[in-house]
């Protein structure tokens, strides 16, 4: 069986305009704080790159992938940073539908190590399988990288739905739960963390 492609929306600037954005539909499923995610088998992953006074703005994009493939975290570093120069200080900033897998996180802390001049800051809609002893480790070791992990709060999921969404203008109405689900995820991940 042939793996499905990462499907990768073109890096653009930050801009108001609205193409290579998010379906709504597409935003509301994925990106839902549920405590159990069920049926939502890929990753949506926003990214913004600041590169600092040398670029003309910041990239924004977004990867989304089906878990039986190449995953998105992965697919970030081999398509959307290629091209940059490794001497140059670079910001990334990372809107995930889920916290990364065990093997992701792995791979993410060993390119931090080796790329010193990347910061990384993640924050997460939903843990994934936090209960799993591997990913714990997964998140304590992209911690020790210098990765900075949080857990979207609702204010994050009206940023995101404004900078990454086809949103026509529309703003976020933000489930019933949306805080609570913030609260437990957030208490989950400094537990892990502490
Ligand atoms: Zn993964």
């Amino acid at each position: 069986m042939v793996a499905p492609p990462v499907l990768v929306a073109p890096p653009t600037m930050v801009v108001p305009w609205f193409r290579d954005r998010i379906d709504p539909f597409a935003f509301k499923f994925q990106f839902k704080n549920v405590e159990y995610s069920s049926g939502r088998n890929k990753t949506f992953l926003c990214y913004l790159v600041d590169e600092g006074e040398a670029a003309e703005g910041l990239l924004r994009g977004y990867l989304e992938d089906e878990h039986s493939g190449p995953h998105a975290e992965e697919a970030f570093f081999t398509h959307c940073l290629q091209n940059h120069d490794p001497a140059l200080r670079c910001s990334v900033t990372w809107y995930v539908s889920s916290s990364p897998c065990s093997s992701c996180a792995v791979k993410i802390a060993q390119v931090l190590k080796a790329r010193t001049n990347v910061r990384l800051s993640i924050f997460a809609a939903r843990l994934f399988e936090w209960e799993e002893p591997e990913i714990q480790a997964g998140l304590r070791a992209l911690h020790a990288a210098g990765c900075k992990l949080r857990v979207m709060k609702p204010l994050d999921f009206s940023y995101t739905w404004e900078t990454f969404v086809e949103n026509e203008d529309q703003p976020l109405n933000l489930w019933e739960d949306c805080k609570d689900n913030y609260e437990f995820y957030q208490d989950k991940l400094a537990d892990v963390l502490q």
